[in-house]
């Protein structure tokens, strides 16, 4: 699943290859994945992509309504007010387990078949501003492998529009460190729940919990509100750090060419029977219904392996 570091890489690269290139034409191939109706896909045809942004693990296109003359610089900053009044629309994208966004300089001019294949959309983008008539077959596709079908895009006139943009927390990597303790305060709740709810803090899933609670030497099941100063100060670096780490990363790997799940440089995440690079002891893990994690007992536990329900509940 795409969690910040590698949603980051994706707006990175959008902004890098898409900005002030009109949209040409968006297929819909899986009419299940689009969770918004009016406006429709349509109306993002022919405007001007001016950027794109990340909220949590929500990937954001910006696409303005072209009027000769008014055209902005590409590159020149957003204007939120100015540019919902001139007609700006967004197509948000949450790429949810199994999504990604494959991009392609050579994008087939066929409309995905509906129901065939892990294609869900297909965003053709066509001419740079300016240079019209030249041609392109730029692009990308979102696609979606397995069954779970968790992958949803939005077009809207504000991004605060998609619900699970609206309820997100502060950014993991815009957090300082008396913020991440007013934030935890009083709560109840494991960290490695507490990190993963978006709602909360947003854009750390299970991976990257699993990684932050490895570096700052916690267990997964410590009760948030009971982390002492010290604690609070590991947890804080660690997730500055290893986001920071995750996005140079995934940036320099070129994340809109890559598989999602692909991830270099885990300590501990799907690693399980590995050793720990930092101590050598053997990488643990607990598994729930659909998902598991993983942890080293020496630096993050005492020693001590973690219960695992399941595991429990087999052997009584
Ligand atoms: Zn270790």
């Amino acid at each position: 699943m795409p969690e910040l570091p590698e949603v980051e890489a994706l707006a990175h690269h959008l902004r890098e290859h898409v900005t002030a290139r009109l949209v040409a034409r968006v297929d819909v191939a899986a009419l299940t994945v689009l969770k918004t109706v009016d406006p429709p896909p349509s109306a993002l045809h022919g405007r001007a992509v001016t950027g794109a942004t990340r909220y949590g693990k929500f990937l954001a296109l910006h696409c303005l309504e072209r009027e000769p003359g008014a055209e902005r610089e590409p590159g020149a900053e957003r204007e939120p007010g100015r540019d919902r009044e001139r007609g700006e629309l967004h197509l948000v994208m949450h790429l949810a387990r199994a999504g990604w966004l494959r991009w392609s300089e050579n994008l087939s001019p066929v409309p995905p078949k509906p129901g065939k294949g892990p294609i869900a959309l297909r965003v053709h983008l066509g001419d740079v501003l300016g240079l019209e008539g030249r041609g392109s077959s730029v692009g990308f596709d979102l696609t979606e492998a397995g069954t779970q079908k968790r992958l949803a895009v939005y077009v809207v006139r504000d991004p605060a529009q998609v619900p699970g943009i609206a309820r997100l927390g502060p950014d993991a990597l815009a957090l300082s460190r008396d913020g991440l303790a007013a934030l935890l305060h009083g709560r109840t709740e494991r960290i490695k729940t507490a990190l993963t709810d978006q709602g909360l803090l947003a854009g750390v899933g299970n991976a990257y919990s699993d990684e932050v609670l490895h570096a700052a030497r916690l267990s997964p099941y410590t009760t948030v509100g009971r982390l002492d100063d010290d604690a609070l100060d590991r947890l804080h670096v660690a997730l500055q750090e290893v986001l920071t780490a995750a996005v140079d990363r995934s940036v320099g790997q070129d994340a809109a060419r890559l598989k999602g799940e692909k991830r270099a440089g885990l300590a501990v995440h799907a690693r399980t029977g590995l050793p720990c690079p930092v101590c050598g002891d053997t990488v643990r893990e607990v598994s729930f219904a659909d998902k598991s994690m993983q942890y080293c007992p020496t630096c993050q536990t005492g020693g001590k392996p973690l219960a695992d329900r399941r595991m429990s509940r087999l052997l009584r």
